[in-house]
């Protein structure tokens, strides 16, 4: 299997390990407008081939992405000093036009994942821009977030998080929405029971959401960016889509009336296999989440609006 992966910053890196350690691709081609920068982190992956399955690691150009099954862009910009929101959003935009332009020329089969941020307006806008059916342009949405949720809710309960059945959805980003209503441990809503001889209070509800909500920055502020969960998270959507799994994500999918909400993407739960996203589920939530979906979902159509292309 080819995976190729476009910005070899912090993400698209802590991705390649993961897809390296993981040992789901055959060849990795990394690509990046800084070219000597994929190069030597080709040179540092491939050093560690005597511990993994056989990978072929190596830097490209859009040729080298020829017959690609997945593409994961990853490729940003940030923001310059006085530069507004929008404007970095218009150029990050820019950016990933000119990616969908060339990857469509070279490999119009892959399916492509976009990673890069604000990532449910950016997936919106390659699924305009690009040839490729909408279900083959899959942006990781909430996934994150959701992983985020049920790591700390699990903490919290002393319990495997997979064992933890919760969404996050709507906005990556500051209007997402926790579906604390329908979020349950072994068949259980937590906010309506005592589970393994605990329950909820309002405050740890408060505080779990905070810091999954404002998580990113809670972790830039210390680090500068973040990398290995979002890694993860690629590598185990690439796993989804590579088996034909059928697994329940939460991705950024292009909504049309569903909750009153459309002219945008935002993160939903979706079934994927390996024609990407095969089915998006009717999500259960109380009215006050509601609510907050479709107003986060006003929030990014608003900004797809202020979009040129
Ligand atoms: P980074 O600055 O470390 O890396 C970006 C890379 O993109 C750089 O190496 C740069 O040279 C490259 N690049 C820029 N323009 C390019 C182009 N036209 N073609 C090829 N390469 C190009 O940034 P990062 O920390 O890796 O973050 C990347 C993106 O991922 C950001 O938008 C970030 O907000 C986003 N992100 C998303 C999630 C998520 O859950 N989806 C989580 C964390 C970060």
């Amino acid at each position: 299997m080819k995976v190729g992966i476009i910005g070899c910053g912090h993400v698209g890196m802590a991705a390649a390990s993961a897809i390296f350690q993981k040992g789901l691709a055959s060849e990795l081609v990394l690509l990046d407008h800084d070219h000597e920068r994929a190069v030597g982190e080709a040179m540092d992956l491939k050093h560690a081939q005597s511990y993994v399955s056989r990978c072929m690691v190596r830097a490209g150009d859009y040729e080298d992405l020829h017959e690609s099954d997945y593409l994961i862009i990853c490729a940003g910009v940030s923001q310059k000093p006085g530069e507004s929101r929008t404007d970095l959003l218009q150029r990050n935009v820019e950016v990933l036009k000119e990616i969908v332009l060339k990857i469509d020329s070279t490999a119009p089969d892959a399916i492509v994942i976009i990673a890069t941020n604000p990532v449910d307006i950016l997936t919106y806008f390659a699924q305009e821009l690009s040839l490729r059916p909408h279900h083959k342009v899959i942006g990781t949405g909430t996934m994150l977030d959701t992983s985020r949720f049920r790591s700390i809710v699990g903490e919290l309960y002393q319990i495997d998080p997979k064992s933890v059945h919760g969404y996050v959805v709507g906005e990556h980003g500051n209007s997402e929405v926790l579906l604390w209503s329908e979020t349950r441990i072994g068949g259980q809503k937590i906010l309506e029971n005592k589970i393994l001889g605990k329950r909820i209070s309002d405050t740890e509800v408060t505080e779990i959401t905070d810091s999954v909500v404002n998580a990113a920055y809670k972790i830039i502020d210390r680090k500068g960016y973040t990398s290995w969960a979002v890694g993860f998270v690629i590598a185990e959507l690439l796993e989804i889509l590579k088996r034909d799994q059928k697994t329940i994500v939460p991705l950024s999918v292009r909504v049309n009336g569903e909750f009153s909400i459309s002219g945008t993407c935002l993160g939903l739960p979706c079934v994927v296999g390996k024609n990407g996203i095969e089915q998006i589920l009717n999500i259960k939530a109380s009215d006050k989440e509601l609510k907050l979906l479709q107003k986060s979902g006003e929030k990014l159509a608003s900004l797809v609006s202020q979009v040129k292309i």
